[in-house]
């Protein structure tokens, strides 16, 4: 077998709902080696809680990044994406297919879309000016008409136009879609604008009205299939009893409340049994140790819920129109939908059909299309565009990083969530640890003019 470079499969979805199940089987039939992309599943011990692999599907397939490291360590994004490039490498050596398994949808992100992080350099832009013949179709939405827009076949003729120029145009009429959009984007900014022109109605308006619609559509998960760590009761809670006992240890002496930010403490069914735990420690299996155990269960529940909701809209919201605005680009990256609701069928449904796609892929024969593996893959692609939510999309502007950056590029991020990805980054930490430095510097008198990447 002959595989293309950088050729990785990924096996994403919900908790609970049978990846690692799946990873094995495909990783069996196409000779892989499977890398945990589960943020959680990468420390040591406390596996009913993570819902790792037992150790004998671990012995039918080998598993990376898997059970590995301290549970106090912070792993960050950036330590996965370096150690799995490694892993994917180190697999595709041995004539072997690398594939991701794991719930930790932007771990799987990066590795993917290894550019997720935007960083461009906005002094390429070139200063042209007077680029649209006529500039009274542009000057604000009140001149709007449609009988004298510029548009031929559904394009309007901008190629004289800088990035610069265009965004501008569409802040005086959709300023929405104009923050929505990087400064540099300027297929995008197009778009906007023609959206308007074709259709009258502003961009930002067509998809506010979509976000409306999407909030009916509520997605209802299986409980019985949500909750397998909560039936293996006596698992759990000699995990929990374990990870309390280690927290003890750890806040001992400052009699601080632990924060469940760091490590494995970030695990569904931690927080929520602290109570519980501490009433036990208190007053042993009393009445009310009850009472809170099972509010533990519950809330362990609800947690759990919420957090495969966000799991689905991720795949909907994030994964999908990436992967569609991916077709453009040079790598070339293939989602298939696959039904798992119904786990009687998961055989048909989901095994064989992985299994084919991922033979047929590595045979380089003809694939089905994305929409077609099932319903529910073509009710995901068809309703692809009304799924873009604008915070998502807004690009936020590291003004830290781009201020003290030696080659003058601005540091961009999509979206609230990825800015906040950023702050945590190493780049910008090392930004800040350079200012705090120049700082100490210039009190004791020393000072420098030029700005250095660090
Ligand atoms: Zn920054």
């Amino acid at each position: 077998m002959n595989l293309a470079k950088n050729t990785v499969f990924a096996v994403i979805g919900t908790t609970s709902v049978g990846k690692s199940k799946l990873g094995i089987e495909l990783a069996k039939a196409i000779n892989g080696e499977i890398i945990n992309s589960d943020s959680l599943q990468v420390y040591k011990g406390f596996n009913t809680i993570t819902n790792k692999v037992t150790n004998s599907e671990r012995e039918q397939v080998p598993h990376h990044l898997l059970d590995f490291l301290d549970p106090s360590v912070q792993y960050t994004v950036q330590d996965f994406e370096t150690d799995s490039i490694k892993k994917i490498k180190e697999i595709s050596e041995m004539n072997k297919v690398p594939i991701l398994v794991g719930g930790t949808n932007y771990y799987t992100q990066s590795v993917i879309f290894n550019n997720s992080l935007v960083t461009k350099n906005s002094r390429e832009e070139s200063e042209k000016f007077g680029c649209i013949q006529d500039k009274k179709y542009y000057n604000s939405t009140e001149n709007y008409n449609t009988r004298s827009t510029p548009i031929e076949n559904g394009k309007i003729n901008l190629e004289n136009c800088s990035s610069n120029e265009i965004i501008e145009r569409l802040r005086k009429i959709d300023p929405t879609m104009a923050s929505v959009w990087h400064p540099n984007d300027r297929r995008r900014a197009i778009r906007s604008l023609e959206v308007f022109y074709e259709t009258g109605k502003l961009h930002s308006e067509w998809i506010k009205e979509s976000q409306s619609h999407e909030k009916n559509d509520n997605q209802s998960s299986d409980p019985d299939v949500l909750y397998q760590r909560i039936r293996n009761r006596e698992g759990l809670f000699t995990e929990i009893d374990e990870f309390s006992k280690y927290i003890e240890s750890r806040v001992d002496g400052n009699k601080s409340k632990p924060t469940y930010d760091f490590g494995i403490s970030q695990a569904i069914g931690f927080r929520e049994f602290e109570e519980y735990w501490k009433e036990v420690q208190t007053n042993g299996q009393s009445g009310k140790a009850l009472e809170l155990k099972e509010n533990g269960i519950e809330e362990m529940k609800r947690n759990t819920n919420k957090y495969a909701k966000k799991q689905v809209s991720w795949i909907k919201n994030k994964f999908l129109p990436m992967v569609k605005e991916a077709k453009n680009s040079k790598s070339k990256i293939l989602l298939y939908v696959l039904d798992a609701t119904d786990l009687n069928d998961w055989d048909k449904n989901v095994k064989e059909k992985a299994i084919d796609i991922a033979q047929k892929f590595l045979l380089n024969e003809p694939l089905p299309e994305m929409n077609s593996t099932s319903e529910l893959a073509s009710l995901l692609w068809n309703n692809i565009k009304k799924r873009k939510r604008i915070d998502d999309l807004i690009k936020i502007k590291c003004e830290i990083c781009s201020d003290n950056s030696k080659s003058r590029k601005e540091v961009y991020s999509t979206g609230e969530a990825e800015h906040k990805l950023h702050l945590k980054s190493k780049r910008h930490q090392k930004t800040l640890k350079y200012i705090k430095t120049m700082e100490e510097l210039a009190k004791r008198g020393i000072t420098f003019n030029k700005k250095t990447d660090h």
